[in-house]
């Protein structure tokens, strides 16, 4: 082994499941059928018993899969161009891109620095404040961002109740959950509002071995919506319905996630212990550590620290061979695509720019998907002599 700490070895975590990975590949090699066959049917099941209700449609990517949720809602009536949509102001673009792709109004709204996801009193006012200004809320976008919940039980009934569409981006946080603080039962984020985005993109808690997405939901017939646009928009073979895509996922790597998905409370728990390990061994007055959060299960996509002096800490960990990632670097107000004359714009809530724009010069993720705990140690400890 050499000194090098990698932020993430994909080989290294596809050690323990490559036997069923490659039996799993020659299964689907052999069937003949590679599209729209019995693996994703069985994986879209599989995913749904995880998620403890609703139904899955399994697509070609995370993206695709926010695109598809917001298109059905158009194709619905439930939404329509230069509606107001709120999402977390600090949140990966591929959270926004599809809001100004229909046409959609963002209103992007400040964090919570405990969840790091949206701050849900913050989202509420705003609410408020766009009704009063005559462009009403339509739908909102929570992140689950890091791999910890984000949701408020009641400022999301009350949303509902206002016939605001909560979507949730659950990319990150498959396998998560929390429990309702009134009745005490657990759900899972994914299953918690009118309809969910997972991406398994390969660095993701469950990874394809490629591209891959899903799209949940109770409303059955919001599915079917959303199963026909992702295939030419036909309802019946060389019916179509809609205007569609082609964002299917394909067999092969439904038959991989089937393999990734049965593996995942082992996963979860290792991203667990690692978390805790750090949080442990961590100590040091300018670095702020992620949270633990009660009655929450978080699943630890990321283990981010935050510190006024970022920058030098990652260089000081990289001279020291631990790598270390950024999510993310650019705010989502500075990127150039935001910022074209005449081009799609992004609203911002009150305090929502200027909190994203200082965790995206604060925030350092550290290895969490591979990393041993002799490495979590040597990483703690380069960061508390820092
Ligand atoms: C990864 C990710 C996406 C996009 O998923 P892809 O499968 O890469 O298209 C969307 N939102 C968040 C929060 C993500 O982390």
């Amino acid at each position: 082994m050499s000194d090098h700490i990698p932020f993430l070895d994909l080989t290294l975590l596809h050690a323990p499941v490559r036997e069923e990975l490659h039996e799993s590949a020659r299964r689907v090699i052999d069937s003949g059928i590679y599209i729209n066959g019995p693996e994703t049917a069985a994986f879209a099941a599989e995913l749904a018993a995880t998620l403890g209700s609703g139904s899955v449609v399994p697509v070609s990517n995370g993206l695709d899969a926010i695109r598809l949720i917001l298109r059905a809602y158009i194709e619905s009536g439930r939404l329509k161009p230069g509606d107001t949509v709120i999402a977390p102001a600090n949140t990966y673009i591929a959270s926004v891109l599809p809001i100004t792709e229909f046409d959609l109004n963002p209103l992007l709204v400040r964090p919570d620095l405990t969840t790091y996801g949206l701050d849900w009193q913050a989202a509420e006012e705003a609410v408020g404040e766009a009704e009063r200004r005559g462009n009403p809320v339509k739908a909102l976008v929570t992140v689950h961002l890091y791999g910890t919940p984000s949701w408020d039980f009641e400022v999301a009934d009350r949303l509902r109740d206002r016939g605001i569409l909560i979507i949730e981006d659950n990319a990150q946080a498959i396998g998560a959950s929390l429990t309702h603080p009134a009745t005490g039962e657990r759900h899972h984020t994914g299953a918690l509002g009118d309809a969910a985005a997972f991406s398994f993109y390969p660095t993701k808690n469950i990874g394809a071995l490629g591209d891959a997405g899903a799209v949940a939901t109770t409303d059955a017939s919001f599915a079917a919506t959303v199963r026909a646009l992702a295939n030419y928009g036909s309802t019946q073979r060389y019916h179509n319905d809609f205007i569609g895509y082609n964002c299917r996922m394909d067999e092969l790597q439904a038959a991989m996630l089937r393999v990734k998905l049965r593996h995942l409370p082992e996963v979860t728990a290792a991203r667990q212990a690692r978390a805790r390990l750090y949080s442990s061994l961590i100590s040091h007055p300018d670095v702020t550590l992620p949270p633990e959060l009660p009655g929450m299960e978080q699943v630890w996509h990321q283990y981010v620290v935050r510190t006024p002096r970022r920058d030098d800490l990652r260089r000081t960990l990289a001279e020291a061979g631990v790598a270390t990632d950024i999510h993310y670097p650019l705010s989502l107000f500075s990127q150039k695509c935001y910022s074209n004359p005449g081009g799609a714009t992004l609203q911002a809530a009150p305090g929502a720019r200027a909190l994203a724009e200082k965790l995206a010069a604060e925030v350092l993720s550290l290895p969490i998907a591979t990393a041993t705990p002799e490495e979590i140690e040597k990483t703690a400890t380069i960061i508390n002599s820092f």
